[in-house]
């Protein structure tokens, strides 16, 4: 039962956000910027974003080699290069905004690695190099020499590397979000489930289930950035949830040959040095039936695929110990680019990163903020 001043003061909103990842918190952000006097609030179900913002790996990336030579397969080159552009451009943004010392930001290169099954792919590099050097100052990928001092097994048949790719700590990153929309008078409720919305009048239903409470919020407009969890109130939307599991070691004595953000596999996996640990993760691949999911578990076939690749590729001469795993839910659809759209009079969305979102979500808060501010 809601007081007179609770309800006088805290239920009506300009704007109100659902889902506060690195997409929702970023449109309530520069919504406020576009307008300053708005009253905003932004609700997650979690009291931390529980979906992948904080259980990423914090990959500041926007595509490898062989990502982008399958993207061929279903986009045109121009759709291409918007999307790169897009992600490249996200992760200039962020580091302007934030500054690399409270992302966590490091310099390190991205890079990838090919075996015998995919070394074709290198006959691809000259010419994704030509169709890039529109985005780019300089050549993004070229082949590293001396492989052998990285320490990987003989199956490692060659290494690309990519010069404007880098690492943060998604956790970091969140915290700057926090702190800027705290500083600019956003207000961030956890622990509330929307269970309901109406697009074209406002009007959220939100609940805290283990104390049975119900909350009726109102809000001159709604923006729905809830990811991989947006079919339970959008229910036609089209993106289906993927499943992320990542694995970290125990710091590895003797220390780490390489640094900088590794891909596998077409981007399917991936890993990178934490602190002295492996942390290695993806392969959905492997069985993405079952990873077509939200629910925050293991896939017992996908953790033994991808202890054995750090066994049998990255480590061949060490013995790993691993010290914690996580999953995280990420959100594709037919095509890799996000939805940003009005839904109805007085919503948007911005949803369907494409396990890209630290160098999306940002962008895609912008654009769906000058969405809102245009219905
Ligand atoms: C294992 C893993 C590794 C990844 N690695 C990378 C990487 O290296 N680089 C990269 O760019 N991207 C990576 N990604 C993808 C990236 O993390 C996501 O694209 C990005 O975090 C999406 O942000 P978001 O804010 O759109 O969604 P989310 O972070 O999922 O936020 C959605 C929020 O909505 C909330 N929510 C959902 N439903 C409701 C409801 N009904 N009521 C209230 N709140 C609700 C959730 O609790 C959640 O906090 C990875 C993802 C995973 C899972």
């Amino acid at each position: 039962m809601l007081s007179y001043w609770e309800q006088k003061n805290f239920l009506d909103y300009d704007l109100i956000v659902v889902g506060a990842g690195f997409t929702g918190l970023s449109a309530a952000i520069h919504f406020k910027s576009l307008r300053k006097k708005a009253k905003v609030l932004v609700l997650d179900r979690g009291v931390f974003p529980t979906g992948a913002s904080t259980k990423n790996a914090g990959f500041a990336c926007f595509g490898s080699l062989s990502e982008l030579v399958d993207d061929f397969w279903t986009m045109t080159p121009d759709e291409v290069l918007q999307l790169v552009e897009r992600r490249y451009a996200g992760l200039k943004q962020i580091r302007k905004e934030f500054g690399d010392k409270a992302l966590r930001y490091q310099s390190r290169n991205g890079f990838e690695i090919l075996t015998e099954a995919s070394l074709k792919t290198l006959d691809e590099l000259p010419g994704i190099n030509r169709l890039l050097k529109k985005l780019f100052a300089k050549e993004v990928f070229s082949q590293v020499k001396n492989i052998k001092k990285l320490g990987f097994s003989d199956q490692v048949k060659a290494v690309v590397k990519n010069r404007y790719e880098g690492e943060l700590d998604p956790g970091a990153y969140l915290n700057a979000l926090w702190s800027k929309a705290s500083k600019m008078g956003i207000r961030i409720l956890s622990g509330v489930t929307v269970v309901e919305i109406d697009q074209d009048s406002g009007r959220v239903i939100a609940e805290r289930k283990e104390k049975k409470e119900i909350f009726e919020f109102k809000g001159n407009q709604l923006a729905v950035c809830t990811n991989a969890f947006t079919q339970k109130l959008w229910p036609e939307s089209p993106l289906e949830p993927g499943r992320g599991l990542i694995l970290l070691s125990k710091p590895i004595a003797g220390g780490i040959p390489w640094k900088g953000a590794f891909h596998l596999d077409k981007g399917f996996v991936y890993f990178r040095e934490v602190e002295g640990r492996l942390l290695i993760g993806g392969a959905r691949n492997k069985d993405f039936e079952k990873e077509k999911t939200t629910e925050f578990a293991t896939n017992p076939a996908i953790k033994a695929h991808l202890q054995a690749l750090a066994k049998e590729i990255i480590f061949p001469e060490k013995t790993l110990e691993w010290e914690m795993e996580w999953t995280g839910i990420m959100a594709f659809g037919p095509k890799k680019s996000p939805i940003i759209q009005a839904i109805g009079k007085k919503t948007a969305v911005a949803v369907r990163m494409g396990g890209m979102g630290v160098a999306l979500g940002w962008q895609v808060g912008k654009e769906v903020a000058e969405v809102l501010s245009d219905m």
